[in-house]
């Protein structure tokens, strides 16, 4: 029996969406746990709770307008749940949890001590105002609250969230609760608690681990030519550390379109012409590119910044490149990892590669509740010494036990949860 044979009846098995992933990936991984912990398994498959709310507002027209919200608490055997809030049209239960689930093992891969956690709103958050915006947040806090607090549940942004969303978050809870909260969420702005380095954090870390990789593979940065797909908060600050490592980017695609430059883009003017404009599409010195011509770029280094399902069996075979960092979540289907592992593609894992985010709010939780604020040096130094060891760490597994990296870190990830399940025995 493996582990897609138990689909809880809350999700359509016909449609199981990205925690099939999830589902898959701990079906591969399973074989190779410590025997001693490997019957503790299945607990990975099922998330602890899930909470779905609906989140009426009213909109600036004095219309009434509802929207589905979840939070999931996948698992939270190593500490409070930790993981960021997304707003988007296409956010399903399914992919919540899988998320969440991503997050238990991402924690635990940098020795964090959080469990996993996530939630997110099914919305268009273009087609709403600012003040609708706000009145969207501060329900859905409100809605969750049950579940949130600095030792029971630290939300932190994700895709179309952000300082200001967290902000709303912060002041809601602290509202409902009569006492100011700076530890309740992370990635909040640096004048309410949040942390310097924090905005670039899950780029450093990409750009850290793809350094190490790199290494390991005789390729050198600096001569390197890199794609970049998802220009947002993760897929910007990489492609400028990469940029300003002396790499080249080639390539850059978002959901406005594909850009490419063989000479090396200007990171820095390329962001600017999308602020103004909205799209990287006519950036200065740059040509566009369909999507393919985005997936077979002449790059030694691919990273995807942007959503799941992103790599696929359709075009995992076009990727020219001999190492990929996965700053997003999610973005290889299981079909394509085996195509990648069959062309010799070395892939730096999700749950291993963007875990540069959650370390650096794992200090903001730190410094909040200690009320006491380090440098961004301190914090740059900690974070890349915490990237450099579980690189280390998940590198030498996958080669000793001849697995991939995303085994390799999912492994070492499920054994430091299975073995705090194992040691709290099980209540009652
Ligand atoms: P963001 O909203 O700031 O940026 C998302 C980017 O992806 C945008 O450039 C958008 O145009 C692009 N995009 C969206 N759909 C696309 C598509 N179909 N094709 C091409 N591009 C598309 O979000 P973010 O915070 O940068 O998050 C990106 C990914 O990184 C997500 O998977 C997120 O879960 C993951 N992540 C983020 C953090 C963090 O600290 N923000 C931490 C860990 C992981």
């Amino acid at each position: 029996m493996n582990n897609l044979s138990h689909i809880p009846s809350y999700l359509s098995a016909e449609h199981l969406g990205p925690w099939e992933t999830f589902l898959v990936q701990i079906d591969r991984v399973e074989p190779h746990l410590n025997p001693e912990l490997r019957p503790l398994t299945p607990i990975l498959t099922r998330p602890m709770r899930a909470l779905i709310v609906n989140v009426p507002i009213r909109l600036d027209n004095g219309e009434m307008a509802h929207f589905e919200g979840y939070r999931v608490h996948h698992n939270l055997a190593r500490g409070p749940g930790k993981g960021g809030i997304r707003y988007h049209p296409d956010v399903t239960l399914s992919e919540v949890m899988a998320l969440s689930a991503w997050m238990t093992v991402k924690n635990a891969v940098v020795n964090v001590p959080f469990g996993g956690a996530k939630g997110g709103v099914r919305v268009d958050p273009r087609q709403l105002s600012l003040a609708e915006l706000e009145r969207l947040t501060r329900r859905y806090t409100s809605e969750i609250h049950i579940l949130l607090g600095q030792d029971k549940d630290i939300p932190a942004p994700d895709i179309n969230t952000n300082e200001q969303t967290m902000a709303w978050m912060m002041d809601t809870y602290s509202m409902n609760e009569g006492r100011t909260a700076m530890g309740v969420v992370t990635g909040k702005p640096i004048s309410l608690g949040g942390s310097l380095g924090r905005k670039d954090a899950t780029g450093r870390g990409v750009f850290v681990a793809t350094v190490e990789a790199a290494r390991r593979i005789g390729m050198n940065i600096a001569d390197a030519k890199v794609a970049v797909q998802g220009f947002g908060n993760v897929g910007e600050a990489a492609a400028r550390l990469f940029s300003d490592a002396g790499a080249k980017v080639v390539a850059l695609q978002d959901s406005s379109g594909a850009i490419a430059n063989p000479a090396g883009l200007d990171v820095r003017a390329v962001k600017a012409w999308r602020q103004q404009h909205g799209t990287l599409v006519g950036a200065l010195g740059t040509e566009a590119i369909t999507t393919d011509s985005f997936w077979s770029m002449d790059a030694d280094i691919l990273i995807v910044a942007a959503m799941e399902n992103q790599i696929t069996a359709t075009n995992a075979g076009l990727i020219r490149a001999r190492l990929i960092c996965e700053g997003a979540n999610g973005p290889t289907t299981p079909e394509a990892d085996l195509i990648l592992q069959e062309r010799g593609i070395t892939v730096i894992p999700d749950v291993l590669a963007n875990a540069g985010g959650v370390t650096v709010s794992y200090f903001e939780w730190v410094q909040d509740i200690s009320a006491f604020f380090w440098t961004e040096d301190e914090i740059n130094a900690r974070l890349d010494r915490i990237m450099r060891e579980a690189f280390t760490a998940v590198w030498e597994a996958a080669k000793t036990k001849g697995i991939t990296m995303r085994t390799a870190a999912f492994v070492l990830g499920c054994e430091r949860v299975l073995l705090a399940h194992k040691v709290r025995g099980l209540y009652p």
